[in-house]
């Protein structure tokens, strides 16, 4: 038995866990679970515990659908919100295997695992720090505000404020530290900074985290939602990524001669991330609704540039503190967090890492706000737009080399067959706005 199997038994047993859920992620980014009772430990640790892949989107045909589950032993927490006396539940992340024991190519923590492994061929480390921004709800049936708070409000009798506290102590009682957490700019929406980490660690997190806020608001009686834009004319909710790449203990986007303390490679890193995020955006902004996000007037970035403080451009490079090499990053801020965290992590460092490759040149910042820019003013300096729909984000990755090479064969077209679908019913629909223009005038 490795050391890693040795420590989880332990752990089980030190602290009485009775279940075990075993969790991975769909295509989609939807969680995933089955429950295994203690006495199936060792033997799936070891083995891995067989499932039907043929009812999760994107895996497999009911013709190839027998699936392993083998459980990451560096991911083993026990579930504080399912603790009953004696009787606690144990949680781990899986890695999804053929019954052979080959990888299976649809699982989307391999995906990201394959990239960040020719990260590391380059010696480099990549870290992802995200803030994940959310609503609380009555339910899910209405969007009715829990508070009328708006950004940094501290208010007295704010409920929320209790509800947000619970969810942070419950995030770092499963090991994910958390650095900020406030009320973001509209009613009833809320943000909860957690510490940055490797990518896989974050990914991971991403998941635990989103749990987390819905199982606490479900504790209170309410509801918590990541749609990415729930409410016409306030903010919808982002998932800015702040990201760098380290080789070794050094901070390769840290340079102290560069006026932005920039380093030729986050340069170029910067410059892959504009150049492909057309074609990646299907994966950062995978729904409809993530479109109604990207909209001018409500701090989500549309124009294709970067620069040190605007926060309408789509890159933004945090002011460098002294003594803070360490901390030098860019953030981009379209995604949102609705995503799956594994294939967006994956083709946000696959962008970034070809501008390095390709020794790409980066635009001049913007540091004016490109909204108040005049069109031509916007095309005479070049700067170009994200796709303003799901359809038009499908058809630019669908075209996209550098995502299919990222995604692999079986995600690229399982995903884009996906979306498609997604686009046709959206498209058929008759919605509430036609109605409202059309129907007293024609
Ligand atoms: N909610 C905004 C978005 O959609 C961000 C607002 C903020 O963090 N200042 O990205
Ligand atoms: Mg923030
Ligand atoms: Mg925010
Ligand atoms: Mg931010």
């Amino acid at each position: 038995r490795s050391e890693a199997i040795e420590y989880v038994l332990k752990r089980a047993h030190d602290e009485k866990v009775r279940f075990i859920r075993l969790w991975f992620t769909d295509i989609l980014g939807h969680l995933k679970s089955f429950s295994i009772s203690i006495s199936e430990l060792e033997g799936a640790l070891q083995e891995g515990m067989g499932f039907d892949g043929s009812s999760i989107e994107g895996y497999c045909r009911i013709d190839e659908s027998d699936m392993m589950a083998l459980p990451d032993p560096d991911t083993f927490i026990t579930l504080p919100w399912r603790k009953k006396g004696e009787e606690n539940v144990g949680r781990m992340f899986c890695d999804i295997k053929k019954p052979g024991g080959e990888q299976f190519e649809g699982d989307p923590r391999y995906v990201l695992k394959r990239m960040l492994k020719k990260a590391a061929e380059k010696n480099y480390t990549y870290y992802v720090g995200p803030e994940l921004e959310y609503f609380y709800f009555k339910d899910d049936k209405t969007t009715e505000f829990q508070d009328q708070g708006g950004y940094f409000d501290l208010t007295p009798r704010d409920v929320a404020s209790d509800w947000r506290r619970e969810t942070v102590l419950t995030l770092e009682d499963v090991g994910i530290p958390v650095e900020y957490s406030h009320h973001e700019v509209a009613p009833s929406q809320h943000e909860i900074d957690i510490r940055y980490a490797d990518a896989l660690t974050m990914a991971d997190n991403v998941m635990t985290y989103r749990l987390v806020v819905k199982e606490i608001a479900l504790k209170y009686g309410i509801y918590a939602t990541f749609m990415p834009k729930p409410v016409f004319g306030v903010n919808g909710s982002g998932m800015h990524c702040h990201q760098s790449l380290f080789k070794g203990e050094r901070n390769a986007f840290f340079d102290a001669n560069d006026p932005y303390n920039l380093s030729d490679t986050a340069r170029q890193y910067i410059a892959g991330i504009l150049k492909h995020a057309p074609e990646f955006t299907a994966v950062t902004n995978q729904w409809v609704n993530s479109y109604k996000r990207l909209v001018p007037g409500y701090e989500a970035p549309i124009y294709l540039s970067w620069a040190r403080r605007n926060r309408s451009d789509l890159v933004r490079v945090p002011e460098y503190r002294v003594g803070r090499e360490n901390a030098t990053r860019i953030e981009l801020r379209s995604p949102d967090p609705a995503c799956n965290p594994y294939l967006a992590f994956a083709v946000m460092l696959a962008a970034g890492l070809k501008g390095i490759e390709e020794k790409y040149e980066v635009p001049a910042p913007v540091e004016e706000n490109v909204y108040e820019m005049s069109e031509k003013e916007r095309s005479r300096r070049g700067i170009a737009t994200l796709p303003s729909s799901l359809e038009e984000a499908v058809h630019l990755m669908e075209k996209s080399e550098l995502i299919r090479e990222t995604l692999g064969e079986h995600v690229f077209n399982a995903y884009i067959e996906n979306k498609k679908i997604e686009w046709a019913k959206f498209r058929a629909y008759v919605t509430d706005w036609e109605r409202n223009q059309y129907l007293s005038v024609l």
